[in-house]
């Protein structure tokens, strides 16, 4: 299996670089900020509780996010491989998911993850805002807190892939395409 951590902060291009990637390796996209958004359309129990999260910029608990995630996983154990966007988000979701591809018998194959500086993060969350609708998009305030909760709790998740010997950065800035290019590189020389 080809399994793929897409990493970076917010705005740095997962969802759409995620598209690309799944077109041309064939792979299963689980982005849990959009599960968890289809769930807060429907009004399940899980979406009412993810929103109380969601809506102030704050991390869903990671016992909750990683139950999520299993079930997914579980529902394609049949597919070539998966892009995990915006999971893992912690230490603690890193070290389920790697107890979960091992009982799959299979692994992490990378992490790629997006490097593009805060300034340039914040323009592009409120461009999305204007076209997403995303709540979270359009208040500066939550941003600020989705960033710095990302350098707090997210980042070091690198340096768990990163003592795997399976981190690999990439330049999140320039063209979309030029960045598929890069992260098609880096998938191809696996
Ligand atoms: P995203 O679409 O990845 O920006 O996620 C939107 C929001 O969903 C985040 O700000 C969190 O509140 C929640 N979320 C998504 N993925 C996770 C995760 N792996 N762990 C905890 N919360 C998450």
């Amino acid at each position: 299996m080809l399994n793929i951590v897409l990493f970076g902060p917010p705005g740095a291009g997962k969802g759409t670089q995620s598209e690309r990637l799944i077109e041309k390796y064939d792979l299963i996209h689980l982005s849990t900020g959009d599960i968890f958004r289809t769930h807060l359309k429907e009004n399940t129990p899980l979406g009412i509780l993810a929103r109380t999260f969601m809506d102030v910029g704050k991390l869903v608990p990671d016992e909750v996010t990683i139950e999520m995630l299993k079930a997914e996983v579980v529902l394609h154990s049949n597919a070539k491989g998966f892009i995990f966007d915006g999971f893992p988000r912690t230490n603690a979701q890193a070290e389920a998911l790697d107890e979960l591809l091992q009982s799959l018998s299979t692994e992490i194959s990378i992490m790629l993850s997006l490097e593009v500086e805060e300034e340039e993060l914040k323009k592009r969350l409120l461009g999305r805002a204007e076209v997403s609708g995303r709540t979270d998009d359009a208040d500066p305030v939550i941003i600020e807190r989705r960033i710095s909760i990302y350098n707090k709790d997210t980042a070091p998740v690198k340096a768990f892939y990163q003592a795997q010997n399976k981190l690999t950065a990439i330049q999140g800035t320039g063209t979309i395409d030029e960045i598929t290019h890069r992260l098609f590189t880096a998938i191809d020389a696996l």
